[in-house]
């Protein structure tokens, strides 16, 4: 490990560890963990926090006791009492406006005179604090941004001790990449008073970039890259160009920020904002009266616009409905084209500021796009940014995570720990989808070299499918049952048909960030959906020698196996058919050809009943002579069937 820069606080760079790709692509280096002293990466949001820690199994989020990732960047101060931090505090907050502190990070390091007008508008009173610098006058007392930080990282560093079973003392904490040394500082101090050494701050487009193992990759490279990360959160929108910096075999490589651009006063906080308007507004025409919601209901209200906003970025419409009075009940339902239109104007913004980043960077080439923040979860934002920038986002890890996995990333390579993670050149578990009956069908293979991109056509089993579930699978072995599951998701809408009519391209991906995009799509409907994954995620060297040799274990069993299930899959469709047919023309047939035809049909079917009972019971040669029988037995009837058809058969 080679590390270049040590005060990150005079540049805006990120360094990151050397390349020393030597040997094979796939690095298995031991750990030697400091698991006894970890150090975690912390995303210190304005809305939500989050912590993160780096093993050989890749980075992972510490989830509190109720299994939740995001801790609530809110801190609502009690006179008297212990201060009540995070989801409690945030559910509240309108109930208890003046002391509930949240967004405190925009004051972070901040002067109480560069405070615009719009600290007038929060319901929170900011005041001078200690040495000119913003705080708040809260539940008697005056409390500064970092004491508010403060009560967040010990929550988090308290969730990180659960889940670790150690002490935590050191941490990688972020910032956004535009915060200047001030605002660095303060996070410094805030992670201090929590009793965490804050032992790097790095800009959150680095460490959502890392996430991606762009840049931490083994891989000698050659020529640099330009990045965009559009990072659109609770509070803010901040869009970054970063370029990452080859380096010679001894010097590694490093992020450099190129420019930032955004808007600190817009997020999905306004577009909740907006459904409130929306919602208040209707409620005012329909009875006539300026409503004064008291807090709680201002409160539900508030959630509830975020749950319908949450809602629509996965359905078309979500239902809208407010009880009061006594018996009075507004209700729409808000589908997703009007949602869209309403924030419209939001979503362009957003693009302005793209717009602003990449003119300040000299509207460079771009690499990649890499999509940050909970508010990307919603399609319109993502189709703005897939638009404007030409190109598909990456979205395979959860927006809200990538950058405190990042920081864990960069904390697992600070810890002076190789890390066991698998960086590849190639694809070290073969790739493919679920098939009838829970055969894997693989597209791409074991140690093909990335980038590399496959296609297959499928169809469908059943008539008048009109849903396809699609179930991406990792591993060598031949059973969905014995490989890794790492994405599912569904093509829809697709025009009835019967079975094995529809043609269903799936295309594989992988790109030389390791990163797999799965598309399927239905050619005569062109209907399509996709899924991005990081397939080694979560997985070790280790894992995929156990994969590996257990696919040689198991490899005259599986096939075996396979062949059954495929068997069976084939000849309910040849069945299907043959038996339609023979309905049909059964009466033209003579008595004995439909005898032969009607036991070689029993024949098979015990074949298929004996597969489902138990696969390993059968004799798959058995089974394929049966099933050859039929396909023998079925042509005369087949030329009955066609020449009652030409004939113009009743049918
Ligand atoms: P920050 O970086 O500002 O702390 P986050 O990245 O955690 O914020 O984003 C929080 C915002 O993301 C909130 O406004 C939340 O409502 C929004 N959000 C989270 N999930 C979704 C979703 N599925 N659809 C739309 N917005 C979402
Ligand atoms: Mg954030």
């Amino acid at each position: 490990m080679r590390e270049r820069k040590r005060d990150d606080a005079a540049t805006v760079g990120d360094w990151i560890p050397a390349d020393t790709g030597e040997g094979p692509s796939i690095t298995g280096m031991a750990v030697t963990s400091s698991s006894t002293d970890p150090i975690v990466g912390i995303d210190l949001g304005t809305t939500n926090s989050l912590v993160a820690y780096c093993d050989d199994a890749g980075p992972r989020i510490l989830m509190d006791e109720a299994g939740r990732a995001l801790l609530p960047s809110v801190v609502r101060f009690v006179a008297g009492a212990a201060p009540v931090i995070g989801h409690d505090a945030r559910a509240h907050a309108v109930e208890y406006p003046v002391d509930t502190v949240y967004s405190a990070k925009r004051f972070m390091g901040r002067g109480f005179a560069e405070q615009g007008a719009s600290v007038g508008e929060l319901p929170y009173s900011v005041v001078a604090g200690p040495h000119g610098l913003a705080a708040f006058a809260v539940a008697g007392d005056v409390i500064t941004p970092q004491q508010v930080a403060a009560h967040v990282l010990r929550a988090l560093k308290e969730i990180a001790e659960r889940q670790l079973g150690v002490p935590v003392q050191r941490a990688v904490v972020t910032v956004p990449a535009y915060f200047d040394d001030a605002q660095r500082q303060a996070t410094r101090d805030a992670a201090r008073l929590a009793g965490l050494e804050a032992i790097r701050i790095v800009n959150e487009p680095t460490a959502a970039a890392l996430a991606y193992g762009i840049g931490a990759s083994e891989r000698r490279r050659t020529s640099s890259e330009t990045i965009v990360v559009y990072d659109f959160g609770g509070g803010t929108c901040d869009v970054s160009v970063l370029q990452l910096v080859p380096g010679g075999p001894d010097e590694g490589e490093f992020f450099q920020v190129l420019s930032t651009a955004g808007d600190t006063r817009l997020g999905g906080d306004d577009i909740d904002d907006a459904i409130i308007a929306l919602v208040t507004r209707e409620i005012r025409d329909e009875f006539g009266t300026a409503l004064e919601f008291p807090p709680a209901a201002r409160q539900a209200l508030r959630n509830f616009a975020e749950s319908a906003k949450i809602t629509l970025s996965s359905a078309d419409s979500a239902t809208l409905e407010v009880s009061f009075g006594v018996d009075r009940t507004y209700r729409r339902v808000l589908g997703r084209a009007e949602f869209e239109t309403m924030i419209a104007p939001l979503v362009a913004r957003t693009i302005d500021a793209c717009r602003r980043a990449m003119r300040d960077a000299g509207a460079p080439e771009i690499d990649r796009v890499v999509l940050v923040g909970g508010s990307t979860r919603i399609p319109a934002v993502r189709d703005a940014v897939r638009a404007f920038f030409g190109r598909e986002p990456y979205a395979a890890l959860d927006p809200d995570q990538v950058v405190a996995l990042g920081a864990a990333v960069q904390a697992s390579v600070l810890s002076g720990t190789r890390r066991d993670l698998l960086l590849v050149d190639v694809v070290p578990l073969s790739l493919g989808i679920e098939t009838v009956g829970g055969a894997v069908a693989k597209l791409v293979m074991r140690n093909s070299s990335i980038p590399t991109r496959a296609t297959e056509m499928f169809s469908t089993s059943v008539d008048g499918q009109i849903n396809v579930g699609i179930h991406v699978l990792q591993g060598e072995r031949e059973l969905v049952a014995d490989c890794r599951s790492i994405a599912r998701f569904d093509l829809r809408g697709i025009p009835p048909m019967p079975a094995g009519i529809p043609q269903i391209e799936v295309e594989f991906l992988v790109d030389a960030n390791g990163i797999l995009a799965v598309t399927a799509a239905e050619r005569r409907s062109g209907r399509r959906a996709a899924v991005q994954v990081i397939p080694t995620y979560g997985l070790t060297a280790a894992d995929v020698d156990r994969m590996e040799a257990e696919s040689f274990t198991h490899a005259r069993e599986d096939m075996q196996r396979h062949r059954v299930v495929d068997l069976v899959a084939t000849s309910r469709l040849d069945l299907k058919w043959i038996c339609d047919a023979l309905a049909r023309v059964r009466d033209e047939l003579e008595p004995a050809y439909l005898e032969t035809l009607e036991s070689a049909i029993m024949s098979l079917k015990g074949h298929i009943s004996a597969a489902e009972y138990d696969p390993r019971s059968v004799d798959a040669n058995a089974f394929y002579q049966a099933k050859e029988a039929l396909d023998r037995a079925s042509v005369r009837m087949h030329e009955v069937a066609i020449t009652r058809s030409l004939r113009g058969g009743t049918d």
